[in-house]
């Protein structure tokens, strides 16, 4: 089932009585999600990814807009008309049911011709426990589950009535680091099997990243970019959704273009030939950062720090833009540093160049990429 948000808007009225004006929590959001997909709604606190999904599932009115489920309008259904399941951080669970009946409640609650036979709703529910293989606990209470078990109940529950579309608001922040990972992994392969177009809601851009068809960021109530989690995180934008993916995050210093080349302070650092002259701001990845003794950039070294497969090289430069530069280098280098200092060449695949005051991506050239999805 394809989900079309057509300008879809949400404004609150503000509670500040000293800012005029309403909160804009989500702005003239325009998107197709294909069918079958899952889509990574990302961004940080307060950016408009709950209120999107409260008005896909119906318990948010849009201010504007539209939403559509294939061809159906749903904008003004009732959350239990549109066919959606719903997961949220807080596995809400009812405490004094068993997982079997947690999971049978929302067939119980259909009425009418919608309601299955007791039989038809027990393999119902058997199905949807297998699904997300707990169908060894299900005479258990939620309080005899681990946190995890307890998120595959909530899950199996969302999918019991078969919806057209799954919501996922935070599923994994109450999971500690790794049941997180292997839930994800969980809900990945459950989507895959089901085919259920899902949107998925988190403000971890690794997580995001890891299990997402397409991302989609927003900032401010406003969408920023689309895309396959790779051409999102290699194309950029701008610089805010430069900054938001990766970690460590990519590293971001005042440089100009003059005649072609790229400098940093007056250091050619790259060739940027398509470019026109002006001040601008660079974004690094860590891995984009090269040893090398003739290498352009020269930076005052800090610290050498070897975590497995890889190592930080940890360093300062006065155009850099934050604190200490973080360049990962692969553990066999060899490292050499001469008077403290330390000399880097750059991947041109690795860096991004941005408009100083708009923000907006100048190279590598900006690309669309959910047309072609
Ligand atoms: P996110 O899920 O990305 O953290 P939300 O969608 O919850 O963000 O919130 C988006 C913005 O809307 C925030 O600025 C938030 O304070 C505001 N907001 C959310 N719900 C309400 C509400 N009921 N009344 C007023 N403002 C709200």
């Amino acid at each position: 089932m394809k989900i079309v948000l057509e300008n879809l808007t949400k404004k609150y009225p503000n509670r500040n009585r000293k800012v005029k004006g309403d909160v804009i929590a989500v702005n003239q959001f325009n998107f197709e999600i294909p069918d079958g997909k899952l889509i990574g709604l990302l961004g940080p606190s307060g950016c408009g990814k709950s209120t999107t999904l409260n008005m896909i599932c119906g318990l948010e009115k849009p201010s504007a807009g539209k939403i559509f489920f294939g061809d159906d309008d749903v904008t003004n259904l009732p959350p239990e008309n549109r066919g959606v399941g719903m997961v949220f951080q807080s596995y809400a669970l009812y405490p004094h049911l068993t997982v079997m009946q947690n999971i049978l409640f929302p067939l119980e609650n259909l009425k009418g011709d919608q309601r299955p036979s007791k039989e038809e709703m027990q393999k119902k529910a058997i199905e949807a426990a297998r699904l997300v293989q707990i169908d060894m606990l299900l005479e258990r209470k939620p309080g005899e589950l681990s946190g995890g078990q307890q998120q595959r109940v909530a899950i199996a529950r969302a999918l019991v009535k078969r919806p057209r579309v799954l919501l996922l608001d935070e599923p994994l922040s109450n999971l500690d680091a790794r049941l997180r990972l292997q839930t994800r992994e969980e809900i990945r392969r459950i989507q895959r099997e089901t085919g259920i177009t899902t949107v998925f809601v988190t403000h971890d851009q690794e997580e995001a990243m890891s299990i997402s068809d397409l991302i989609v960021v927003m900032e401010a109530g406003v969408v920023q970019q689309i895309g396959r989690p790779q051409d999102v995180y290699e194309h950029p934008a701008n610089l805010f959704v430069a900054k938001f993916l990766g970690t460590p995050p990519i590293n971001v210093f005042d440089g100009e273009v003059k005649g072609g080349k790229l400098l940093i302070g007056n250091t050619a650092v790259l060739d940027m030939p398509s470019l026109t002259d002006g001040p601008v701001n660079i974004g690094i990845r860590p891995e984009g950062f090269v040893l090398s003794p003739e290498g352009p950039l020269v930076c005052d070294l800090h610290a050498v720090e070897v975590m497995g497969r890889d190592t930080s090289v940890v360093a300062a430069h006065s155009a850099y833009q934050g604190k200490e530069i973080r360049a990962i280098i692969p553990s066999e280098s060899r490292f050499a540093a001469q008077d403290q200092k330390v000399r880097f060449s750059l991947k041109p695949m690795k860096v991004a160049v941005f408009d100083k005051t708009t923000g907006l991506t100048l190279y590598p050239a900006p690309q669309d990429s959910q047309e072609d999805s």
